[in-house]
C-alpha cells in the first residue's frame, strides 16, 4: 500500500492545545500508513528517561515554553531521516513558529519533497481550555497547570497560529471544524484531504 493517491503524505497537523489534534494526527498517520511523529510525545519521553536532551528540556517544558528553534528542528530533521518516513509523515506539535516553518522548509527543499497538506483543527479557545482542564485531571501532566497551560495558549496564538497564514499563501491548509465527536471530525479530516487527491492506501 502506498501512502495516498499521489503517493506520498506529508502532512502537519496545526491547532491549539486541547483540539485534539494529538488523537487525530494518530488517525490519519496510520490510515496513511506513515509515521506520526509529535515532538511534545518526543521531549516528554526524553524527559522521563533521564536523557541528556531530557534535562536540557525539562524546564522549558514544565514553563510551557518553547525548546529553542535548533534543538528541535535537529530532532525533527533526525527523525524525518528515518527509513519510515521517506512516503510521508505526520508532523503534531512542530512547526511551532516561523522559524521552524523555514527549517521545515529549508530541510525537504533540500531532500526534493514537499508538504502535501495542513490540517488546520479549528477549536475556539473556550472549548480548548475546557478540554485541557479535563486532561489535567485525567492524566496530572506537569504542563497541564493553569498558570502553565494560559502561557502555552497565548504562545500558540502568538506564534502558531500565524504559521497557518504561511501556509495558506501556498494552498496548503485544510481547514477542519474541531468541534465535533472523535469520529465526526476524523471524517471531517478525511473527506477534506480527498478534496485535495489525498486519499488514504489508494494505489500510485
Ligand atoms: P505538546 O505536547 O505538543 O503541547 O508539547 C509539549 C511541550 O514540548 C511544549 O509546551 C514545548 O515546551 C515543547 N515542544 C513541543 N514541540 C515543540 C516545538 N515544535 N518547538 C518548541 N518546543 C516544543
Amino acid at each position: 500500500m502506498t501512502a495516498s493517491a499521489t503517493g506520498s503524505a506529508r502532512f502537519l497537523i496545526v491547532g491549539p492545545q486541547g483540539s485534539g489534534k494529538g488523537t487525530q494526527g494518530v488517525l490519519v498517520a496510520e490510515a496513511f500508513g506513515v509515521p506520526q511523529v509529535a515532538t511534545g510525545d518526543i521531549f516528554r519521553a526524553n524527559v522521563a528517561g533521564g536523557t541528556e536532551l531530557g534535562k536540557r528540556v525539562q524546564a522549558i517544558i514544565e514553563a510551557g515554553d518553547l525548546v529553542p528553534d535548533a534543538l528541535t528542528s535537529e530532532l525533527v530533521r533526525d527523525r524525518l531521516e528515518q527509513a519510515d518516513a521517506a512516503q510521508g509523515f505526520l508532523l503534531d506539535g512542530y512547526p511551532r513558529n516561523r522559524g521552524q516553518v523555514d527549517d521545515l522548509a529549508a530541510f525537504l527543499t533540500a531532500r526534493g519533497e514537499a508538504l502535501d497538506a495542513v490540517i488546520e483543527l479549528d477549536v475556539p479557545r473556550r472549548e480548548s481550555i475546557a478540554r485541557l482542564h479535563d486532561r489535567a485531571v485525567q492524566q496530572g501532566r506537569t504542563d497541564d497547570t493553569e498558570e502553565v497551560i494560559a502561557n502555552r495558549l497565548a504562545i500558540y496564538e502568538r506564534e502558531t497560529a500565524p504559521i497557518l497564514d504561511v501556509y495558506r499563501e501556498h494552498g496548503l491548509v485544510v481547514k477542519i471544524d474541531g468541534v465535533g465527536t472523535l469520529d465526526e471530525v476524523t471524517q471531517r479530516i478525511f473527506e477534506g484531504l480527498a478534496t485535495r487527491g489525498l486519499v488514504a492506501g489508494a494505489a500510485a
